[in-house]
């Protein structure tokens, strides 16, 4: 585990445990300190140490300065997006030092800079293909190990709280978010597609997700020991990357399709394209936590009003007014519905029987989905490739003639 993955994981540890402190669940804050300490004294391993100590230190400092940020007592959409740029913030430098270590690999160098290992996360292939091993052959994968558990994480989050991931998480919808702010700030007016044309449009991300999911069950279980152990998949890191860094002709067209799309409607990205997104729009109906309007509060029932403040607010557009349960499987879990509901009690993210999740609750449950499950994977030997740098090196120089 990279530097940059050990602060971020001890940091989003550490204000899990701040949150649950203030939120009163004293017991989940011990916890959750006890595991960060225990896993970093077990692996004794000084990135992760370090990571801890700075993560205490920056967090006593910013609950001094800050100390509403520290408690969680933001508005859902100043936590939501605190949250979200930190863990962008989090990736770009991973990307920066998978780009270093790989420039390194390529001179021939072995790398000073380790390889961040969470990187594993952009092959849902991999992840996949890893995952079915583990569950058909009880094989795991030591290649890269850290696609499956990544692959993982991100489904429990889809199974617990909806695409809370997509909403609080991901940077490629930051960055769509991004996109869309300053085609508006040049084009004020919304292009919002007729129901006919959204429809299938929105079908489009399943069907690239129907493409992934053949690859992966279609592939005999027997041939998943080769394939783990080949070159080709020792390597699809580089691969990935190499497609990304020289794209051809067709690769530059669906980058501008998805970079036009992005800025042409809010949430494109995700709501036409994203595969992932679509993965966790199907696990999403599973999830108890769902966004819920209470008809004895809400002002359409209780004063009659025409209120739809919740419906304008959701950039995914859903008529959250005219609805008592959200299932939708386009919610982000954003919670910016119930931001700009005024009246308090008419809308929660809750379940069936009432147990309520806050913003502040959701933050905790998401950062420690995200980064415990990394952690003891990490200390149960199940994170960092096993793959040496000298063979990577020597692949690295034929990457061009390697295939399936
Ligand atoms: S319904 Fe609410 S929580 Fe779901 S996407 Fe819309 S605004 Fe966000
Ligand atoms: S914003 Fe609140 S009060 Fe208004 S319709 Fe939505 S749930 Fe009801």
């Amino acid at each position: 585990m990279s530097f940059v993955e050990s602060l971020t994981l001890m940091l989003a540890l550490a204000y899990s445990a701040s949150l649950l402190y203030w939120s009163g669940k004293k017991s989940g804050a011990v916890v959750t300190i006890i595991i960060a300490v225990g896993a970093g004294i077990s692996s004794l391993y000084w990135p992760l140490l370090v990571a801890l100590a700075i993560a205490a230190t920056s967090l006593t400092i910013f609950t001094k300065l800050r100390p509403e940020a520290a408690k969680g007592e933001l508005r859902a959409n100043s936590l939501r997006d605190g949250i979200q740029h930190l863990l962008a913030l989090s990736m770009l430098l991973v990307g920066v030092q998978f780009a270093a270590n790989t420039a390194m690999l390529k001179a021939g160098i072995t790398p000073w800079l380790a390889r961040p290992d969470v990187g594993d996360a952009f092959l849902p292939i991999a992840g996949g293909i890893e995952l079915k091993a583990i569950m058909t052959l009880g094989l795991w994968d030591q290649t890269h190990p850290a696609a499956a558990v990544m692959l993982a994480v991100v489904l429990l989050t889809g199974l617990l709280c909806k695409r809370a991931f997509c909403g609080w998480a991901c940077p490629l919808g930051l960055a769509g978010e991004y996109l869309y702010k300053l085609r508006k700030r040049f084009i004020k007016q919304e292009f919002m597609p007729p129901a006919w044309l959204d429809w299938p449009l929105r079908m489009l991300k399943y069907l690239l997700l129907a493409a992934l999911l053949y690859i992966i069950i279609g592939m005999p279980s027997a041939s998943i020991p080769q394939y783990l152990a080949g070159n080709y998949h020792k390597i699809a890191d580089l691969k990935m990357a190499l497609f990304f860094v020289t794209p051809g002709l067709i690769t530059l067209i669906c980058f501008a399709f998805i970079l036009g799309l992005s800025a042409w409607r809010r949430q494109g990205f995700c709501r036409y394209i994203c595969p992932y997104g679509a993965l966790l729009g199907i696990i999403s109906f599973l999830s108890p936590f769902k966004i819920r309007r209470s008809t004895q509060h809400c002002l359409i029932e209780t004063k009659g009003m025409n209120c739809d403040k919740c419906t304008r607010a959701c950039p995914a557009n859903i008529s959250v007014h005219t609805q008592k349960n959200i299932r939708s499987d386009e919610c982000q879990a954003c919670m910016r519905c119930v931001s700009a509901c005024p009246k308090r009690e008419a809308l929660h993210f809750s379940t069936r029987n009432g147990i309520k999740l806050s913003a502040r609750g959701l933050t905790i449950m998401l950062l420690l989905i995200m980064f415990i499950i990394p952690l003891g994977a990490y200390v149960g030997d199940f994170w960092h490739s096993q793959t040496l740098d000298q063979d990577r090196i020597y692949l690295i120089q034929h990457l061009k003639s390697i295939g399936h």
